[in-house]
């Protein structure tokens, strides 16, 4: 994802093509859920389409191809909830608060990608005209000998931080290698670092944000607080406290982005090392560890681990592994879960299991004809990979239990 350089006039008009293009996907759903009489067609929604941009004046302010875009992610949408493997949410209506805003640029030759230095390239945008962008990475076919494969288009996405373009590229090597040559490996979430291996390394990351920066949300934090004070009930909140919040926001997707850099580049090199990925099968939601510990056993990084750290990491845990289960399988290999309670006090060594075992970071077995000392996240992630091994694991059986929920559209 790159940051595109827009002016104030060119990101207000990207505001009203993604704000179309939201209209354009609801005016879909209501014609293809709620028509009268037969099933819609392609064709059908097609003419629905031009039709719309005819008849609707601001629904011409969507490029054409843009529109085409919506219709073919719409049906594709469908084709997802009843794909039986991997089962995906009903479409539904895209209300304008909680929606994303976004629009596609699908069509490759006309963006016209140029790199004009070390930090910027140009991009055309259809209705917008030629724009900069931050140029964090080689693309094929626009570098000198960057990554093969061709550019195919681009989606166009608003975060906090204001428009960003990713690039979707089809790569035209790689064939998936039959079966993933490397080791097999079982992973702790660990509550000393972020993730403790069962080869004895650790993949570690500081704060997301620097102190100056964490300085910074703290104060705005406080002074949201304040203004939230002399908000009068049942009115608009003012323009200084929406500035307020969205100065927060922008914080806090700084340190999501930090932290979303750091878990891609990651699971990229674990998926590329190991075959087989162990982790523990946990329920995210019930899963968030304290890390002030208990009195005996007090958790180290508590300042660190608190709050919006912690709030990432939570969030982080069930996204790294949705990306380790992606990159393995994209590389011949695959993740295992496994149910493992009490990993983290057990002698992966002897079995001994003796809440006393682990003192903060260090693991030290208190079987006396045993006594191995290491670190303790490290033995939970040795459990984690041995558990593997008595475990039979699959996919789960996801789409018998929500088969229920399922069912087409009306077609009346
Ligand atoms: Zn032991």
């Amino acid at each position: 994802m790159a940051r595109l350089d827009l002016g104030v006039a060119q990101a207000l008009t990207l505001d009203g093509q993604a704000h179309t293009a939201r209209a354009l996907w609801n005016l879909l759903h209501e014609y293809f859920t709620f028509r009268q009489g037969r099933f819609a067609t392609l064709k059908d929604c097609d003419q629905a389409i031009r039709q719309a941009r005819q008849d609707i004046d601001w629904m011409g302010q969507l490029p054409a191809q843009a529109a085409q875009a919506v219709l073919k992610t719409y049906r594709q949408a469908w084709a997802n909830f009843f794909n039986p493997d991997h089962p995906a949410e009903r479409p539904t209506f895209k209300s304008r608060g909680r929606s994303r805003m976004a629009v596609d640029v699908p069509q490759a030759r006309d963006l016209q990608i140029k790199r004009i230095n070390r930090r910027w390239g140009v991009v055309n945008l259809p209705k917008i005209g030629r724009v900069r962008f931050r140029w964090t990475k080689d693309l094929p076919g626009v570098t000198k000998g960057g990554p093969a494969g061709r550019i195919t288009g681009a989606r166009l996405v608003k975060e906090a931080h204001g428009w960003n373009i990713v690039f979707r590229t089809e790569t035209l090597i790689a064939p998936t290698p039959a079966v993933h040559p490397g080791p097999s490996v079982g992973i702790d979430r660990g509550i000393n670092v972020a993730l403790a291996l069962s080869d004895g390394t650790m993949r570690e990351h500081g704060p997301w944000l620097t102190d100056g920066e964490r300085e910074h949300l703290r104060r705005l934090e406080k002074k949201s607080a304040r203004q939230r004070r002399t908000r009068i009930p049942d009115r608009p909140i003012s323009r200084r406290l929406a500035r307020t919040y969205a100065q927060i926001a922008k914080a806090r997707a700084t340190a999501k982005r930090r932290a979303l850099d750091w878990q891609h580049q990651t699971t990229t090199e674990l998926a590329g090392t190991f075959s087989t990925i162990v982790v523990e099968d946990l329920k995210i939601t019930s899963m968030v560890r304290s890390a002030k510990g208990t009195v005996e056993q007090p958790g180290v990084n508590v300042g660190q681990k608190s709050g919006l750290n912690r709030a990432i990491t939570a969030e982080a845990w069930g996204r790294t592994v949705t990306l380790l289960e992606y990159k393995s399988a994209d590389r011949g290999g695959r993740v295992v879960k496994v149910p493992a309670p009490g990993t983290s006090q057990t002698c992966h060594q002897c079995g001994h299991r003796d809440p006393g075992n682990r003192a903060r970071t260090v693991f030290t077995c208190k079987n006396p004809g045993c006594g191995w000392a290491g670190h303790a996240d490290s033995n939970a992630a040795i459990n984690i990979n041995n558990a593997a091994g008595t475990v039979v694991s699959g996919r789960g059986d996801l789409g018998a239990t929500r088969s229920a929920k399922r069912q087409p559209p009306r077609a009346a």
